[in-house]
């Protein structure tokens, strides 16, 4: 007897979907609405192997989900046969620390927490009354991306400003893909037959926003993302760690407000700052091989505060047992883990090139024999992952 959960991951102008069977594991449908409120909507749907399309304007959420709901209608499976909707919730703040079931109350509190995540939760909250709206006889469940980093330590979360300020604005460091960080930790110590609890791990997670992760004995202890999605590493168009000094800088110096600061450090930076506005990783190779400096400084850049991250937490772990890539870059782009690996050479951990791969649809061990610590590339299925989550809430709540 399949049990299809619905996930839903709403940006401001996007909805994402796929209806997820958690038993097989298949995909019974997925799709994408684009352009919200932007005057040319469209709305694609895959079932079957085959990929329909519908191009409308599209107002709101209310009527993207309209549109998901006529989607299934039309070309199928059934919406109704969804069990349950899972909803990808980016900021929990302090209050949600686990997948929750979404009722009044917890839409309110999320509601409050707008503040802590502007671009991501507003859309998440609207999505959510959307999809409550097209589906009110099913439970609605909130999956948060800070969930997973909820245990870290004080000492790691806490950031050495004014204490009365911090907890005040409750200003500490949150993290984010959870989500991806604990499926992708899981599957590692599966996949090797290794038990979890016993195992440290460093996930890298690289896809256009970036961030890496310690973890020791399946529980998060640090992480690069911190209040916002910002901090860190080198992200397609995010700068990541940088001198908090330079908001004051660019103030006195260039007139901007924090508002275009924000946007410059969010917008404009990250890779695409640096190269000219390329930040995928196929592009920027393809710049670097016809000799472009700037492209070439990017990759040295990104390349030097992944290793950097990934040599803090070697020390924080004291003990690391798994190196693992995911996303994007990390699943498919074997030059950059390759350039990766190649710099912790002096901690024993070497690749065999013959096992590091391209394009790696499934997990795959890639460091050699005699390396310190195994290296892995372990693709990440944020959806799945969700659609476990939604299911396993749920089940209990029954
Ligand atoms: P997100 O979910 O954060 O949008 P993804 O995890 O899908 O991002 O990663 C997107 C990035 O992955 C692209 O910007 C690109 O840089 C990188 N990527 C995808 N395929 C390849 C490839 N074959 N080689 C190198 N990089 C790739």
């Amino acid at each position: 007897m399949p049990t299809p959960i619905l996930v839903l991951n709403c940006g401001s102008s996007s909805v994402k979907y796929q209806m997820i069977d958690v038993d097989s594991e298949a995909v019974l449908a997925s799709g994408l609405v684009e352009k919200i409120g932007l005057g040319d909507g469209n709305i694609t749907h895959k079932t079957n192997g085959a990929e329909y399309r519908i191009d409308e304007n599209i107002e709101d959420h209310t009527e993207a989900l309209a549109l998901v709901t006529r989607a299934f209608k039309t070309w199928g499976p059934p919406i109704e046969s969804a069990v349950a909707v899972g909803h990808r919730t980016v900021h929990g703040g302090e209050t949600y620390r686990e997948t929750t079931l979404i009722t009044d109350a917890v839409i309110q509190g999320l509601t409050e927490l707008a503040g802590l995540a502007p671009l991501h939760n507003p859309p998440a909250i609207d999505g959510i009354k959307a999809a409550q709206t097209a589906l009110p006889n099913v439970p609605h469940v909130a999956i948060f991306d800070t969930a997973f980093f909820s245990t870290l330590p004080a000492e790691a979360y806490t950031y050495a400003i004014d204490r009365a300020t911090a907890e005040k604005y409750h200003i500490r460091k949150y993290g984010f893909h959870g989500t991806s960080h604990s499926y992708v930790s899981k599957k590692a110590a599966e996949f090797l037959g290794l038990d979890l609890g016993a195992i440290n791990q460093i996930v890298c997670h690289l896809g256009n926003g970036a961030s890496v992760s310690a973890i020791r004995g399946g529980v998060a202890v640090d992480t690069s993302m911190g209040l916002t999605p910002l901090a860190g590493l080198v992200m397609g168009t995010r700068s990541g760690d940088i001198d908090p000094g330079v908001f004051a800088y660019l103030e006195r110096e260039a007139g901007l407000d924090a508002a275009a600061v924000d946007t410059l450090l969010n917008k404009h930076s990250g890779m695409a700052g640096l190269a000219d506005g390329s930040s995928d990783f196929r592009d920027l190779w393809t710049k670097v091989e016809a000799g472009d400096a700037h492209a070439a400084l990017a990759l040295d850049v990104y390349i030097h505060r992944l290793v950097s991250y990934i040599g803090s937490y070697l020390a924080v772990l004291g003990h690391t047992d798994l190196l693992v890539f995911t996303a994007g870059v990390g699943e498919n782009d074997e030059r950059i883990r390759a350039r990766v690996v190649d710099r912790l050479a002096g901690f024993g951990i070497r690749l065999a090139a013959a096992r590091n791969t391209p394009r790696n649809r499934v997990p795959t061990l890639i460091s050699s024999d005699d390396s310190t610590v195994k290296v892995l590339v372990i693709p990440t299925n944020e959806e799945l992952a969700m659609a476990r989550e939604t299911y396993q809430v749920i089940r209990a709540a029954r």
